[in-house]
């Protein structure tokens, strides 16, 4: 099953890999720079966003890059950018969101902050993103293993890192029983992912809008530190 499931996703980047080529010969053959562009506006809605994440995952996964051209995506997207997704992820230096979607220059926005939380600073630049810049697809990214889950677990505070954890806190269950003690984080991980996309719901009435108009699409997901896979939380777990 497994098996498939990469040799599928090795035929799609191949794919890819090909059509970006002949993409780029006939944009040199017809018609120039300008049209290098249009690579970059690929991705035309919310399903396709997610599919290109999906697929740029498993290139991650099997070390098939093919957005690492920097150079070139600089050139492409000096006069403009039209991300097709945004990311709103932690701090960790472990879970970089252009490398482990293989998404390289101007293709998504990130938004960091531990324990991937809301604010309305995040808010107004999901806001831009939806608004201005059109971006289909919204993550809210939670790993395994993460830090501010457990700062919030341990109770841990400083002068400016108390109110964040406590933001993380509403996902912990004080009535649950929860099983291994290594397992707690990420199933607190998991519910603050799903918490964050509630308060981003109810703390923006512009992009709850968008949402019931299916204009965007926010889900939810989770990377795993010790294998680098992106379970997006659409997906029924195999
Ligand atoms: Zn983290």
């Amino acid at each position: 099953m497994k098996l498939n499931k990469n040799k599928l996703v090795v035929i799609a980047s191949i794919l890819t890999i090909v059509s970006c080529n002949n993409n780029k010969s006939n944009d040199e053959n017809n018609s120039g720079k300008n049209t290098k562009q249009k690579e970059i506006h690929k991705v035309k809605n919310i399903d396709e966003a997610l599919t290109e994440l999906k697929y740029g995952n498993n290139r991650f996964l099997d070390n098939a890059f093919i957005n690492t051209n920097y150079k070139e995506q600089i050139e492409a997207t000096k006069g403009g950018q039209h991300p097709h997704s945004f990311i709103l992820t932690c701090i960790d230096s472990r879970v970089p969101p252009e490398i482990i979607f293989d998404q390289g220059i101007g293709n998504i926005f990130v938004s960091r902050l531990a324990g991937n939380i809301e604010d309305d600073d995040v808010l107004g630049s999901m806001e831009f993103a939806a608004k201005v810049k059109h971006t289909k697809l919204f993550v809210v990214l939670g790993h395994s293993h993460c830090g501010a889950v457990k700062g919030a677990i341990d109770n841990a505070g400083l002068e400016h890192l108390t109110q964040l954890t406590n933001k993380i806190k509403p996902a912990i269950n004080p009535q649950k029983t929860y099983p291994l003690e290594d397992e707690v984080e990420d199933i607190v991980s998991r519910k603050n992912v799903s918490l964050t996309i509630e308060q981003i719901l109810k703390n923006s009435a512009t992009l709850r809008l968008m949402v019931e108009e299916n204009e965007i699409k926010i889900i939810g997901a989770f990377y795993d530190i010790s294998n680098g896979e992106v379970e997006f939380f659409d997906e029924k777990k195999e």
